[in-house]
């Protein structure tokens, strides 16, 4: 998945090229900078290459769901349908916005259960959040078909899975509004950023003054702009929409080494005895940042996840032990604990998350394991990688 391994003269031309003006911030200055626009370069590459309308840089993945949702209308008392195996990041933005997060099951796809999510739809529902994790995406056709039957928005959270495809069309690009992150550890990187794409002309409006204060942008004085509606400060800044940018022009070409490097560890673990590959629905193409199979059972897969690293296959990990990305380690979240108060309505609404049932998120999860697959590998680290990873599972992984 990272992109910051590559990271190299491109970059530095780009980053080189804004130091050159001086101008950091992607708004304003206008006679300074030399008609260099890092972010509106990186919004219309990236729009092109989603095939959609409208791309809006901001600060952080975090920062494009939060900036999403608003956009998209989701406040306070609204309720979220998100997964348990998430980064928090997605819980969180739901919580930025006063809005009520609600946990609903995953299934063999490692993403959202259509019909657990059905169980979960209410008067208060807003949007289904599916999150793409680990680089393939749920079965979008019947979350698609909830959200139509419901009147509700489908929200991608494609953090993890920038470069796959769902019936032919980018992931973040098949619902209402797709989010990107490009920290320093995703598949392409900005050191720190975010985006949301869609072709809806009034959430992108929204999300275009949600980001900035709710600056409308119109005319060349920023002391002069309207404020239609509150916003916050989400932008991103010229110096890292620059990285972005080079990035993103090596995006297929990252996607296509991934690819390659999936495909072997794969070949070397397919025909195991017991072991099982997590499923991509029918339509999906994976963007493969990771490969992610499931064992027998829970004391298998975190023997054979030890027994793993011990043999010094690094970068794959036991979520269901990961105190960041499922939910069992969320108590902190479950409980509402902030350094300051969460209103009275909203920790009684996170207070049904700590008695629910999560035992069929818990059979997937506890059975997974996913592993990194980097972009710099040689050849030789490869196929000694797919050896050791073969013997290893191997050996611990039968069929009961
Ligand atoms: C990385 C990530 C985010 C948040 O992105 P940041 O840029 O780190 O804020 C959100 N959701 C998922 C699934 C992620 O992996």
């Amino acid at each position: 998945m990272p992109g910051f391994e590559f990271l190299g003269e491109k970059e530095r031309a780009e980053v080189a090229s804004v130091m050159d003006s001086g101008v950091l911030m992607r708004y304003g200055f206008d006679a300074m900078r030399k008609e260099r626009w890092k972010a509106v370069e990186m919004e219309q590459a990236l729009a092109c290459r989603m095939q959609v309308k409208h791309a809006q840089l901001v600060s952080s993945g975090t920062a494009a769901i939060t900036v999403a949702l608003a956009s998209a209308g989701v406040g306070a008392g609204d309720e979220v349908i998100l997964p348990t195996f998430t980064f928090v990041a997605s819980f969180e933005a739901v919580l930025a916005l006063g809005a009520v997060p609600v946990l609903a099951d995953i299934d063999d796809t490692l993403t959202l259960d259509p019909a657990s999510v059905k169980k979960y739809i209410g008067p208060r529902t807003k949007a289904i959040m599916p999150v793409h994790m680990c680089g393939s995406m749920a079965d979008l056709t019947a979350l698609k078909a909830l959200c139509d039957t419901h009147g509700l928005l489908l929200l991608e959270d494609a953090c993890q899975a920038i470069g796959g495809s769902y019936e032919g069309k980018p992931l973040g690009s098949y619902g209402d509004i797709g989010c990107f992150s490009f920290d320093y550890v995703k598949t392409i990187t900005c050191g720190e950023g975010g985006a949301l794409i869609t072709n809806n002309e009034a959430f992108y409006r929204n999300a275009d003054h949600y980001s900035d204060h709710g600056h409308d942008h119109i005319g060349k004085d920023r002391g002069a702009e309207g404020h239609p509606f509150m916003g916050f400060n989400y932008r991103i800044s010229e110096l890292h929409a620059a990285v972005g940018l080079a990035q993103l022009r090596q995006l297929d070409e990252f996607l296509a080494i991934q690819k390659r490097h999936y495909t072997v560890l794969r070949e070397a673990l397919a025909g195991i005895p017991g072991l099982q590959f997590r499923r991509v629905p029918q339509g999906g193409v994976a963007n493969y940042s990771f490969l992610s199979f499931f064992l027998p059972d829970d004391d298998t897969a975190r023997k054979t996840h030890k027994a793993l690293g011990e043999a010094g296959v690094d970068a794959c990990f036991y979520w269901y032990d990961n105190h960041w990305h499922y939910h069992r380690k969320w108590d902190h979240l479950k409980q509402g604990i902030s350094p300051g108060r969460l209103s009275r309505e909203l920790k009684a609404s996170l207070a049904r998350l700590v008695a629910q049932d999560f035992s069929q998120s818990d059979y997937w999860m506890g059975r997974t394991i996913s592993c990194l697959i980097k972009l710099s590998w040689t050849p030789a680290q490869l196929a000694e990688r797919a050896g050791t990873m073969a013997a290893v599972v191997g050996q611990y992984c039968r069929e009961d």
